[in-house]
C-alpha cells in the first residue's frame, strides 16, 4: 500500500483527507498553520513537521493551496517536498493555479526523478465533504491510474485531459462557466425581489428546470438568506480568474463576460468582502440596483 502525504487543510483539504482516512489507512499531513492537523492526528494520521519531512515518508504527495506562489513555496521553499523526495514519487496538485508555472514545477520535479500531475478540482466545500468532486487531471496516464484509488475517496467525476497543464486549462474553462452562471443566478434573482416575487418559490419554480444548474441549486438559496459562509471565497475566486485572464491575453482571446465578473469581485474586495463566498457577487449588483435581495419584500414576507 502506497504511503499518502497530503499538504493543505483548508475548506477542501480538509474535506478531502477525511474522506481518504475512510478508505485508505496511511496518510500524513502536513498544513501551514500546524493546529489544524490535530483533527486528523485524533483519527491516525501522522502530521509531518515540514513537506520536506512529508515527501521523505510519502509515495504519493497531494497538494492543495491557495495559489500559484503557495504551491511553488510547499515545493521549492524552505524544507520544500523538492528537498525530502525519493525518485519515483508521485506529486498531485488539487490547487488552481498557472498552467505554465504547473509545467515549471513539473519538469522541476522530474529532474528529482518524481512525476506529476495536475488535477484541480470542482464541486466546492460540498464536493470535497461528500466525495463528489470532479477532478481534471493534466500527466501520464499510468500516474493518473496509480492515483486513481486516492482520486476516488473523494471524486466522483475523474478525467485525465491530457499532458501535464491541462487540467488546470480546463479549470480555467470551468470557472468562465461558474462565474457567467454565477452572474446570471444573480440577475435573475434581483429581477424576481424587484418585481415583486416570492423568492423560495421562483427558485423551487426553476432550479428543475432547463435554467437549473449547480450555481442556482446551491448558492441561490444561500443569497435569499443573505447567508454569505464560503465554500468558495472572493479572493479565491478572483484569483482564478486572474489566471484566466492571464492565459486569454496570452492567447489574444477577448472574454468581456469573464472581465465583468472579474472587476465586480475586485469592487467587493475593495470593499473588504474578500473573505465572503463567491455568491456575494450579487452585493456588486445590489449596490447599483439600490435594492436587496430577501428583505424588503412587497408582499411583507
Ligand atoms: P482555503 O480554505 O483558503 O485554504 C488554503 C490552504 O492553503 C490552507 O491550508 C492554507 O494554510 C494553505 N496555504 C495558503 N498559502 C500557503 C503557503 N504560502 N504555504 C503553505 N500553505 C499555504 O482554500 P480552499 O478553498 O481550500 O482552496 C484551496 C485550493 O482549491 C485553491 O487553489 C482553490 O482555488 C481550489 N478550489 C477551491 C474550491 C472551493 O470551493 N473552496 C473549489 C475548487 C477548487 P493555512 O491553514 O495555514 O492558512
Amino acid at each position: 500500500m502506497e504511503q499518502i502525504g497530503f499538504i493543505g487543510l483548508g475548506i477542501m483539504g480538509r474535506g478531502m483527507v477525511a474522506n481518504v482516512q475512510k478508505t485508505l489507512p496511511a496518510v500524513t499531513v502536513w498544513n501551514r498553520t500546524a493546529s489544524r492537523t490535530q483533527e486528523f492526528v485524533a483519527q491516525g494520521a501522522q502530521a509531518a513537521a515540514s513537506p520536506a519531512e512529508l515527501a521523505a515518508q510519502s509515495d504519493v504527495i497531494l497538494i492543495c493551496v491557495s495559489d500559484t506562489p503557495d504551491v511553488e513555496a510547499v515545493i521549492l521553499g524552505p524544507k520544500g517536498v523538492l528537498s525530502g523526495i525519493q525518485p519515483g514519487t508521485l506529486v498531485v496538485d488539487h490547487s488552481t493555479i498557472s498552467p505554465r508555472a504547473t509545467r515549471e514545477l513539473a519538469a522541476r520535479l522530474a529532474e528529482k526523478g518524481a512525476t506529476f500531475l495536475d488535477a484541480p478540482v470542482s464541486g466546492g466545500s460540498e464536493g470535497a465533504a461528500k466525495g463528489t468532486l470532479s477532478i481534471m487531471v493534466g500527466g501520464e496516464a499510468t500516474d493518473v491510474e496509480r492515483a486513481r484509488p486516492v482520486f476516488e475517496a473523494y471524486g466522483k467525476t475523474i478525467t485525465h485531459v491530457g499532458p501535464v497543464g491541462s487540467g488546470q486549462m480546463v479549470k480555467l474553462v470551468n470557472q468562465i462557466l461558474v462565474v457567467i452562471n454565477e452572474l446570471a443566478v444573480c440577475e435573475g434573482l434581483l429581477f424576481a425581489q424587484a418585481g415583486g416575487l416570492n423568492l423560495e418559490k421562483t427558485l423551487a419554480a426553476v432550479t428543475g428546470g432547463a435554467a437549473g444548474s449547480w450555481m442556482l441549486a446551491n448558492r441561490g438559496p444561500q443569497m435569499i438568506a443573505r447567508d454569505w459562509r464560503p465554500g468558495f471565497t472572493i479572493d479565491l475566486q478572483q484569483k482564478d480568474l486572474r489566471l484566466v485572464l492571464e492565459a486569454a491575453d496570452e492567447f489574444g482571446l477577448p472574454l468581456i463576460a469573464t472581465s465583468m465578473v472579474f472587476h465586480m469581485y475586485r469592487a467587493l474586495q475593495s470593499q473588504g468582502l474578500g473573505s465572503e463566498g463567491n455568491h456575494a457577487l450579487v452585493k456588486a449588483l445590489e449596490h447599483m440596483a439600490g435594492l436587496q435581495l430577501g428583505t424588503d419584500r412587497p408582499d411583507g414576507s
